[in-house]
């Protein structure tokens, strides 16, 4: 890897590099550096005016600086004289605390210190849609169930194998693709990682995908409810935690014989306690996990075309079976299958890790696993908290959640909290078509 990134230019024949950072809402934003600038950035970071960005920071504030990391640095495959950086912000020679990337980095180092390193795989789901974003982008891709659709696969050929093109060039180990179970809807599967590595992988993978569709003539959206009667994109995250990262790992800690139920879908006690830590702030959590007012439009979906919304409703776990909040398909890992397209790259892992966490050190116990199948069964649970039904009561569970929101740091929490709830006003202050037609007689 890097480690000085204008010899990197050098040795690469990289012309230019694009510093980037991820903000509260998830967009990525990014200054596009001459090779020749790039030895002064590495030092003191790139200059941004933060309350230009979905950053609670006003125009007084001083400059924020991304400073690259350069072990993140990616070559774009399809323009090869530019890389890609992740920046860490900075503010008057400190870490921003609010910065979605330097809550991830606190939250792994925490880890570290109990010898702990979460690992993580995620499944972006996509739709291909038109440019407009108002139709799917193949007007023959009507099939009731498209789940694995061959020939629908074949007609979005060039531009789902361009980008596997550029993950295997990339290594990620990209292992498979499919056509999804909406019309108009993909996954593409590539290794997990560590949970850095892999929220950077994620965030350059919306960037890859959206970057080589438009170069096809389509639109990719990551929004979690596209489509009304469609299944909604989400962004499940396979969890495991090791004793070491990166090719240092040897042992799952997750892996083994723990006592009761989780024993015996093979989570180890301390597997168990993370799992506990999730089940317990999964409420609150799902204002990072779905983080936006048309999350709960996938959420709280009723039956889709295809049969099914491959998303929970409620907050349960049990073992190889997709109809749970969490599903732990085989020894050592679990799945979360809560988070959505929308959810922001860094704090999707940063929150994870932060339950997580919580979890191991409070010995939480995840509760009853339910080996039913919660669409047509979910109402003989009980005691089973529902989730959030919108972004408002996600946003009150958080702020009701003091544990959650001081693991994920107290600047952050209140930063996010502000943000968010003025999106929710905005929200409300839009009106709609439905009160129109359902108000106007009244
Ligand atoms: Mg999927």
């Amino acid at each position: 890897m890097a480690t000085d990134l204008a010899k990197f230019a050098e040795d690469n024949g990289v012309k230019y590099f694009m510093i980037s950072f991820t903000d509260l809402f998830g967009g990525q934003r990014a200054k596009l550096v001459p090779a020749r600038a790039i030895a002064g950035m590495q030092k003191d970071g790139a200059g941004f005016a933060g309350f230009a960005t979905w950053l609670d920071l006003t125009p007084a504030h001083p400059d924020m600086l991304a400073v690259p990391d350069p072990e993140s640095v990616i070559i774009l495959p399809w323009n090869r004289e530019i890389a890609w950086v992740a920046g860490n912000c900075v503010m008057n020679d400190q870490d921003l605390a609010q910065a979605p990337r330097n809550v991830l980095r606190r939250l792994i180092a925490e880890a570290a210190e109990l010898g702990m390193h979460v690992k993580t795989g995620i499944e972006a789901e996509f739709f291909l849609l038109t440019p407009d974003g108002k139709q799917i982008s193949d007007e023959y891709d009507t099939a009731a169930k498209p789940c694995y659709d061959q020939q629908a696969f074949m007609r979005r050929l060039d531009v789902i194998r361009e980008i596997s093109d550029h993950m295997l060039e990339l290594g990620w180990n990209p292992y498979q693709n499919d056509h999804e179970d909406a019309n108009g809807q993909w996954e593409m599967n590539w290794d997990f990682d560590d949970a850095l590595k892999t929220a950077d992988k994620h965030s350059f993978f919306k960037f890859m995908a959206k970057c080589v569709a438009e170069k096809h003539g389509y639109r990719v959206t990551f929004m979690p409810k596209p489509i009304k009667g469609l299944t909604g994109n989400g962004c499940h995250a396979h969890i495991s935690v090791w004793d070491a990262p990166g090719m240092q790992s040897k042992t799952n800690v997750f892996a083994g014989k723990g006592e009761g139920q989780t024993g015996e879908v093979g989570l180890s006690e301390r597997g168990k306690h993370f799992l506990g830590g999730i089940m317990k702030h999964a409420s609150a959590l799902a204002a990072i996990t779905n983080p936006t007012v048309n999350s709960y439009k996938r959420i709280n979906a009723p039956r889709t075309t295809s049969g099914a919304t491959w998303a929970p409703n409620t907050v349960t776990w049990t073992g190889n079976n997709r109809t749970h909040m969490v599903r732990v398909p085989g020894p050592g890992r679990f799945e979360l299958r809560l988070p959505d397209g929308a959810a922001n790259p860094y704090l999707l892992q940063a929150v994870i890790i932060a339950a997580g966490l919580s979890g191991v050190r409070s010995k939480a116990d995840p509760g009853p696993r339910h080996d039913i199948d919660m669409y047509a069964e979910g109402h003989t649970v009980k005691g089973a908290p529902l989730l959030p039904l919108n972004m408002l009561d996600a946003l009150r569970a958080y702020d009701a959640d003091a544990g959650l929101k001081a693991a994920m740091g107290e600047e952050f929490s209140a930063a996010y909290l502000k943000m968010k709830h003025q999106e929710w006003n905005d929200f409300c202050g839009h009106f709609s078509a439905w009160e129109m037609a359902n108000t106007l007689d009244i």
